[in-house]
């Protein structure tokens, strides 16, 4: 749990006039003076979940003197499915320093083909940082409380009333008024709904578990780096990320059509040297978003959707906290300007979004393409051309590449996927 000094968010009698140098055109006092007259604690933006998405929005806004709650079904700490890997891209994407709950860090990256080294780098920075999302997203919330927004936990959001400027949220714990709304609800994204935001995407299904070995050594052997295995689970790929008193292992697929999960996780765990006398933890099966459709809308009058709710994340690994903090820092700018001039200006947040990132996550998707959609080539694929894959990859998640640029300057796909099949099939 969070200080309780830090969570409240009871005021005592009316709020000070929140709107008199943010809120656009006329009626603003009026519409305060009801609320307050009706006991409505009103801010000017009510965010909903407390992930990353949620937590960075926060602090973002708040350090600019907005007036911003947190809504989060949960008390914190809680447990959430996740590898907990922060990319040095992700790293840097953080408003501030990532320090006090770094669990690991992986120098090393290495990637095996059903067990087999295939490309192994170590740099002098951490390439991965990793963390426990109960302390992780906790302490991001505990840096958005420090600079001003407030969190109400264990309250659940239902529904949404009213027009931008004037809205009010309704809860499993009553209602808030708010000025403007933003979804940072994850995958199944309720406020989506409520802002009638039809988001289309294509999911992929992780199961992940946190696993306690019966001795030291079966963590020490993986500290410092992130395993990532292809061709053990159809269409995706496992990994190990090493945590500081157990190991984060998990098997993720992109295909609708694979079953039974669990029997690859087992069996993954039997390759790795781990079935024995372990403690499996956690276990559970969990959708990642990709491909969002470039026709989505992503934002209205009334609020905007980050994170898990908008749909992005990386179609090879699933990395999604990046693109979470990406967005975040953009919904920011958005809510800023839309506060100070006009709600009508925050619908541009979806080009603006779409603009930034969607061309560079299509590129992403053709390297998916080819490591999962031609599964019967794929294999082979990464036999002969892997430790390439690798070395690029590692240049996009270390934050020096982007997969646009890697795309148009590096590889030109188009031209390289019949010589990748040519030189597969020779081998
Ligand atoms: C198994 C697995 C492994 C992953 N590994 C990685 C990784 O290593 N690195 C990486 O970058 N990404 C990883 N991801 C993806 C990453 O977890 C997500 O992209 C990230 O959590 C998105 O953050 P978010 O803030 O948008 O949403 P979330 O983290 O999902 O947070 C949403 C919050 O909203 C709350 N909420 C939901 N509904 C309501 C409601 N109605 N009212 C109030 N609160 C509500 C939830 O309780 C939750 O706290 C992984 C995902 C999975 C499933």
């Amino acid at each position: 749990m969070l200080p309780s000094s830090a969570v409240s968010v009871y005021i005592e009698g009316f709020e000070a006039e929140p709107c008199s140098h943010f809120l656009p055109g006329r009626g603003c006092e009026t519409f305060s003076l009801i609320r307050k007259m009706a006991g409505l604690k009103t801010y000017d933006v009510v965010i909903v979940g407390a992930g990353p998405a949620g937590a960075v929005l926060a602090y973002l806004l708040a350090a600019e003197g907005v007036d911003a709650l947190i809504l989060e079904k949960k008390h914190l700490p809680r447990y959430k499915p996740c590898a907990g890997g922060l990319t040095r891209r992700a790293v840097a994407a953080l408003p501030f320093e990532l320090t006090d709950v770094v669990e690991d860090e992986a120098y090393t990256i290495r990637t095996f083909l059903r067990n087999a080294p295939l490309f192994v780098e170590t740099e002098p920075r951490p390439v991965v940082s990793m963390v426990m999302r109960d302390r992780f997203d906790e302490w991001l919330v505990r840096k958005a409380v420090e600079k001003g927004a407030r969190i109400e936990e264990g309250v659940v959001f239902k529904s949404l009333l009213g027009s931008a400027g004037r809205l009010t949220v309704k809860t499993s714990r009553g209602e808030f008024g708010c000025k403007l709304v933003a979804g940072a609800d994850g995958v199944n994204s309720r406020v989506a709904r409520a802002l009638g935001l039809k988001v289309r995407k294509r999911t992929m299904t992780a199961l992940q578990g946190e696993v306690y070995a019966p001795d030291s050594r079966g963590i020490e052997a993986f500290r410092n780096a992130a395993h990532f295995d292809f061709g053990v689970v159809p269409q995706g790929y496992a990994w190990v990320f090493p945590k500081r008193d157990h190991l984060s292992i998990g098997v993720l697929t992109t295909s609708r059509s694979v079953k039974h999960l669990r029997q690859y996780f087992y069996s993954y765990l039997t390759l790795k040297a781990l079935n024995q006398g372990g403690i499996v933890r956690s276990l559970r099966p969990h959708l990642i978003p990709f491909h969002p459709d470039r026709s989505n809308r992503l934002a209205t009058e009334k609020g905007l959707l980050v994170g898990d709710a908008a749909g992005f994340a990386d179609p090879i690994t699933g990395e999604g906290i990046f693109y979470a903090l990406k967005e975040s820092r953009l919904a920011s700018e958005l809510i800023l300007g839309a506060l100070k001039s006009g709600y009508h200006r925050l619908p541009e947040y979806s080009r603006l979004l779409k603009q930034e990132m969607l061309e560079d996550l299509q590129c992403a998707q053709r390297f998916a393409g080819i490591l999962y959609r031609l599964s019967a080539l794929s294999a082979r694929i990464i036999k002969a051309h892997g430790s390439t894959l690798g070395k690029y990859h590692t240049e996009v998640i270390g934050g020096t590449k982007t997969y646009g640029e890697l795309y148009r300057s590096t590889f030109k796909l188009w031209k390289l996927i019949p010589a990748l099949i040519n030189s597969a099939h020779n081998k």
